[in-house]
């Protein structure tokens, strides 16, 4: 989008929300009184901050369905009390019924992981959990030729490794036994649109194998995982 200067972007914002606002009361009076009086979302997204990645908008969802906690490159570690505190909710008080792990083509995180060149600052820091990544797969990442693909691979290497670190949390486990918690891990093309399940988590198959899709319902739109794909489709 292009704003006439930079100082015009805020204030673009400010007026977006009052249309958006007013667009949405005006659909549906009973929006956002419904919206105040509570939340039961049925998804913990877990995601990178990249804003080519959304969760709410690319889910095709709306404000009440998603819980999300979101950081640079979508890096879980047990150590983190940040992540480890929305897990906590999201499991325990809001019981979800999915944990989505996404990451995301052409991450910026990534591609500093992949480089041996510092950032600067906290991030590098920030950064040591996908390094090692990099680091116990750096042949198989150096023979890939192409910028874009070993990027994307590191990415579901990433995600893969996070989904080890959430399937030992002990909450996750518990609610997996419990009610059947399910856990994801998937991969955004952000030049297709599309989230690819990566078959990582409670389903390694991917959701193949002959298991029945499995459909979360929004209050505006439909998310169905079926044979290793997530797709969306607005309710009527
Ligand atoms: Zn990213």
């Amino acid at each position: 989008m292009a704003y006439a200067n930079d100082q015009d972007t805020f204030l673009y914002a400010l007026s977006s929300n009052n249309a958006w606002a007013g667009y949405k009361s005006h659909q549906n009076p009973e929006f956002f009184p419904k919206l105040a009086s509570g939340q039961s979302p049925k998804i913990l997204w877990l995601g990178c901050s990249d804003s080519r990645c959304p969760e709410t908008t690319i889910l095709g969802m709306q404000p009440g369905d998603v819980f999300v906690h979101r950081n640079i490159a979508n890096i879980i570690s047990p150590t983190d009390i940040n992540t480890s505190a929305v897990i906590e909710f999201a499991v325990v008080y809001l019981k979800v019924r999915h944990v989505v792990l996404c990451g995301h083509s052409a991450c910026g995180g990534a591609a500093a992981a992949l480089s041996d060149s510092r950032v600067g600052g906290v991030l590098d820091t920030w950064l040591t959990p996908l390094k090692a990544v990099r680091n116990a797969h750096r042949e198989e990442l150096q023979a890939i030729r192409d910028d874009k693909a070993r990027a994307i691979r590191i990415a579901e290497l990433n995600v893969q490794q996070g989904i080890d670190v959430l399937m030992a949390n002990a909450t996750i486990q518990d609610a997996i036994e419990e009610r059947g918690l399910d856990v994801h891990g998937v991969l955004f093309d952000i030049g297709t649109g599309r989230i690819r399940d990566l078959g990582f988590g409670t389903r390694k198959d991917g959701g193949r194998g002959g298991s029945p899709d499995e459909v979360v319902r929004g209050r505006h739109a439909t998310l169905v995982f079926r044979g290793g794909n997530a797709s969306m489709k607005v309710n009527r």
